[in-house]
């Protein structure tokens, strides 16, 4: 993966230039270059395939600069906060509020401060040929690049073309909320200052991370919530759990509010509830969804309905175009950066495979199947508590017509936990196939969870019985003790 410190040198990057001829043919061209963008680049390049790769932002996509990156730097010293301050001995040195400009100021670190140059050095490693500028299907086989000059590429394509355009926050069609000039993950990623009040819209990941960042940094912060909870899609203890830490926080969470009209007075928001309630704010940040990036690159030149994501069967192809293949946010699979980059090793597969003129035939897929994502997705919510998932919820389980028993544990009573930190309050569940005696899925809630969940992937993605699971020893005294609490509840339940 290239991150925003990876440090490959080269030399032979090669950059759009006034000579380079205006019709340019490659095995493959990859539009965008987020970090999938760049994995599918990578694997591409590593079998031989001469690759181009168009980008109009920066290289390293959302991920590195306005998601992942900088809402991890921002959320680190919150956790870690929270953390020291259950921990005997050390609590009492850290009652103090955050240092707001040295977490900011980390966080820019972490952002490569919104440059590419380290991303730039590292595509070029792979040999891979980056044009920057704006990529657009012209027709079947054919991008073409516009510059910010203006000036045009074409690029011809003799084997794939990969849409790696990401996705971008969908806003509301609220009236006059433009002008009210709302945050969007962009902003509460990036800011610079810490707003008095931010409202939060929305109960999702997004909204749900940057609440408890922006509370912890200084902020008074509403979040206003649709539904009936926040993580809905999560398993349900989860959203309660984190709403209660936000509210021991500070923060005002609403359920069931929906927000009617925004408008900004001499720099104060003010919010009109679908209640009738008014609140003001310094900021508002909507997070409520994404929108894929396919609205201009020309997919109706090849039949395709722009604006829309992309439909693809398990080895990233889209449904109907055998040299097309969509990977990442914009096929909507599984909107996670982790997800994405393994989309992007079998896409880049694939399309090695085909290109030699192989068949993937859907039987012998095996490596060239996107499997793991129907029921094997593992996301992590870096709250304080943190909140982890993988595979499926109790709900969804249900829904697919699995027979399951799901057993809870405290983890208040593991061993681990208690050490972790003082008072530890947290919880897991288990949803176990009793047709095959294999996990469907396991949540965890609590302080350091985030860093168990590969475990629990290990177990859904192998599908290791129930009966194995016991000879899978966890460690005196972890967090990991929770495995043995949960095996002895199935057991005896
Ligand atoms: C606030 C926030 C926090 C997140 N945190 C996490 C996290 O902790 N862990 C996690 O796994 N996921 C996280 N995600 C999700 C993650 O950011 C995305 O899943 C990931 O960025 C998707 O990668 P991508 O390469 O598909 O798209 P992107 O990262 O969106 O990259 C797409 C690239 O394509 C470029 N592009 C678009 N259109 C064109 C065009 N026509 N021509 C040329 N270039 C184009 C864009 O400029 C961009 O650089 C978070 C998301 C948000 C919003």
């Amino acid at each position: 993966m290239a991150t925003a410190h990876t440090t490959h040198q080269t030399d032979t990057m090669t950059e759009t230039r006034s000579t380079q001829p205006k019709s340019i043919a490659y095995d493959v061209v990859v539009l965008g270059a987020g970090p999938v963008g760049e994995n599918v680049a990578d694997r591409t390049r590593a079998a031989g395939l001469s690759t181009a790769v168009v980008e109009s932002e920066l290289v390293g996509g959302e991920c590195s600069y306005w998601a992942c990156s900088p809402s991890k730097a921002l959320l680190r010293p919150v956790i870690t906060r929270a953390d020291a301050r259950r921990t005997p001995g050390l609590k009492q040195a850290v009652q103090g509020p955050l240092d707001t400009a040295a977490v900011l100021a980390h966080r820019d670190d972490y952002a490569s401060h919104w440059k590419d140059d380290g991303q730039v050095r590292w595509l070029a490693g792979t040999g891979a040929d980056l044009y920057r500028g704006h990529g657009r299907l012209t027709g079947p086989r054919s991008v073409t690049v516009t510059g910010s000059d203006g000036e045009e590429r074409i690029l011809t394509v003799r084997h794939a073309v990969a849409v790696c355009t990401g996705s971008r926050a969908r806003l509301p069609d609220l009236p006059g909320l433009a002008e009210a000039g709302p945050w969007t993950s962009r902003e509460a990623t990036s800011a610079q200052s810490v707003p008095g009040r931010l409202i939060v819209v929305g109960g999702g990941v997004v909204a749900t991370e940057m609440a408890c960042a922006w509370q912890a940094l200084g902020s008074r912060v509403t979040v206003l919530v649709r539904g009936g909870s926040l993580l809905e899609r999560m398993e349900p203890f989860a959203g309660e759990m984190v709403a209660e830490a936000l509210t021991e926080a500070g923060a005002q969470i609403r359920t069931g509010t929906s927000v009617k009209s925004v408008t900004r007075e001499n720099g104060t928001v003010h919010v009109v509830t679908d209640g009738g309630d008014r609140i003001e704010a310094d900021e508002i940040l909507f997070a409520t969804g994404r929108a894929p990036r396919t609205d201009d690159i020309g997919l109706e030149t090849i039949g395709l309905e722009p604006g829309s994501w992309l439909t693809v069967d398990d080895t990233l192809r889209v449904t109907g175009h055998d040299w097309l293949y969509a990977v990442g946010d914009a096929n909507h699979r599984a909107l996670l950066t982790h997800q994405g980059k393994y989309q992007a090793r079998i896409a880049g597969a694939a399309i090695a495979t085909r290109a030699a003129g192989e068949s993937v035939q859907a039987e012998d897929w095996g490596a060239h199947a996107a499997t793991a994502d129907h029921a094997t997705v593992p996301q992590v919510v870096f709250t304080d508590p943190e909140a982890a998932a993988v595979g499926l919820s109790l709900a969804e389980a249900e829904q697919a017509g699995h027979r399951v028993r799901a057993v809870d544990v405290d983890l208040s009573g593991v061993a681990g936990a208690g050490l972790y930190v003082d008072g530890y309050k947290g919880r897991a569940r288990m949803v176990v196939d009793l047709e095959d005696e294999i996990l469907r899925g396991l949540t965890l809630v609590g302080p350091g969870v985030g860093e168990l969940i590969h475990s629990a992937t290990i177990a859904v993605a192998a599908q290791v019985p129930i009966g194995r699971l016991w000879h899978a020893v966890p460690s005196y005294p972890t967090i990991s003790e929770v495995w043995l609490r949960l095996l002895e509840a199935y057991r005896d339940a």
